[in-house]
């Protein structure tokens, strides 16, 4: 096992990742940014460096200094976290080279899933269903007219190198199309330095449905069941749970069976998530995601797996400490993203957390790195916090919501706890009726 691993993050992930290590016997070492010096995971690791100034692109995304530090400190592996540098495979190559763990998959498999056209048409020969779409990159626009026009209309046109809900076009009609491509294309090369662009059939009102899957150095592969991700705004993800109250438990072996069995074709190492669009009973991949997901703990709660250990576990060459028939679903969980934003204009609102009270009692978990009298730097993600909460039946799990949101204080700043209360509330919600449209369609309907 690991003597020291370095964690090139911040915020709540790196306090739960430093936390996984701790109880693992694992020295930490922090890395930060001149703005994050009081921050938490800073205060609690065994070491920490600091990496640049606020930039993120002079810190938490400077590569020579984060492989500086983990030469100073001795560290025989790196966790990434989400975001940053975690789906980047040159990180993942460079700290490799250097002699050095890379706690995910192999660079091989970032770069393949990184880029979505070569992913999808990878995973659609592994015998895993795919939205309708170009079957590769967009160049000819006579020929995007004419598989626009066989899929149907509305299409949407995405980035290949696509992200955080970025480079995506809906074309409602084919006088917009090329117009369209070269908007996405201009903002796909903006964003990712990269502007191909690919066309998929726009889906009406799907759901968000994504499975967790793990697989260790020796061949095995776990599915740890779904996550339904259909509250969204901006395709962003606000609230997340498992099990998705629009699965039986038939749809939810077979989809399991099926990204078990590419899974374990494509070789790959490590945690993972398969994103699907889930309509009319039937599954469409869009993307796969090489790195532990915000929404993680929404599965850990109910399989009672710790993922990150399990993680580093693998990393280190350990084999899976379960097998799938050793995997239970137990009750119901839903996480709750608190950002430091206002709840209805969602303007980010940095600041100091004068008062600072999180819920507890049975079944409530926060993850989070505030505490009172932080200052919530205004350069980074505007996530503050999880709330994460487990109940033995779905309505349980919202009760414990709705009290667990009502407990919660974070003073001095605003933020969209009060969103997510009347979201609690929501009948849809209550019911679990709700799609990938509903939230912006219930925020628009409040103006
Ligand atoms: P990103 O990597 O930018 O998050 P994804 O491909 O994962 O992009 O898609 C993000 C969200 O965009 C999805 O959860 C869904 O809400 C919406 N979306 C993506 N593809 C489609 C589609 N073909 N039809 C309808 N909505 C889509």
């Amino acid at each position: 096992m690991f003597d020291k691993v370095l964690i090139a993050n911040r915020g709540e992930i790196a306090l739960r990742i430093h936390r996984a290590c701790r109880e693992m016997g694992i020295h930490t070492v922090a890395v930060h940014s001149t703005a994050d010096e009081d921050a938490m995971h800073v205060r609690l690791a065994d070491e920490s460096v600091c990496i640049g100034p606020p930039s993120a692109a002079r810190s938490y995304l400077n590569i020579p200094a984060i492989m500086a530090a983990a030469e100073i400190t001795n560290a025989d592996a790196i966790h990434p976290g989400y975001g940053f540098l975690s789906e980047n495979a040159k990180f993942a190559e460079i700290v490799a080279d250097h002699g050095i763990t890379f706690i995910g998959p192999t660079a091989e498999h970032i770069r393949l899933m990184g880029d979505k056209i070569a992913a999808k048409d990878t995973v659609r020969r592994l015998g895993v269903p795919c939205v309708p779409g170009s079957d590769g990159a967009i160049d000819d626009e006579a020929e995007a007219a004419r598989i626009a026009a066989e899929i149907g209309y509305p299409v949407l046109v995405k980035a290949a190198a696509g992200g955080g809900g970025r480079g995506m076009r809906v074309v409602k009609e084919p006088e917009r199309l090329s117009a369209e491509i070269a908007d996405a294309r201009s903002e796909a090369r903006n964003a990712f330095g990269d502007d191909a662009v690919y066309m998929e059939k726009y889906l009406s009102r799907p759901r968000h449905i994504e499975m967790q899957i793990i697989a260790d150095a020796h061949g095995n592969v776990v599915h740890l069941g779904e996550r339904d991700c259909s509250l969204q705004r901006r395709h962003q993800k606000v609230v997340e749970e498992s099990p998705s109250p629009a699965l039986n438990a038939r749809e939810r072996e077979e989809i399991g069976e099926t990204v078990v069995k590419a899974i374990s074709a494509l070789g790959y190492l490590g945690v993972g998530t398969i994103e699907f669009l889930y309509e009319d009973g039937a599954f469409y991949f869009i993307e796969m995601n090489t790195r532990l997901q915000v929404e993680h703990p929404v599965t850990e709660m109910v399989t009672g797996i710790d993922l990150v250990r399990e993680q580093i576990r693998i990393a280190s060459g350990a084999p899976l400490s379960f097998t799938q028939k050793d995997v239970r679903f137990t009750g119901h969980a839903i996480e709750c993203r608190i950002n430091a934003e206002h709840p209805r204009t969602f303007m980010a609102s940095p600041g100091q957390v004068t008062d600072y009270h999180q819920p507890g009692g049975l079944g409530v978990r926060v993850d989070s790195a505030l505490y009172s009298g932080y200052r919530i730097p205004p350069y980074y993600d505007s996530l503050i916090a999880k709330l994460i909460v487990h109940g033995n039946t779905r309505n349980e799990c919202l009760m414990r919501l709705r009290r667990a949101l009502e407990e919660y204080v974070i003073g001095g700043i605003t933020c969209t706890i009060p969103l997510l209360s009347d979201l609690v509330g929501n009948r849809d919600f209550v019911d679990g009726t709700y799609d990938i449209k509903w939230l912006e369609e219930y925020l628009s309907s409040l103006d």
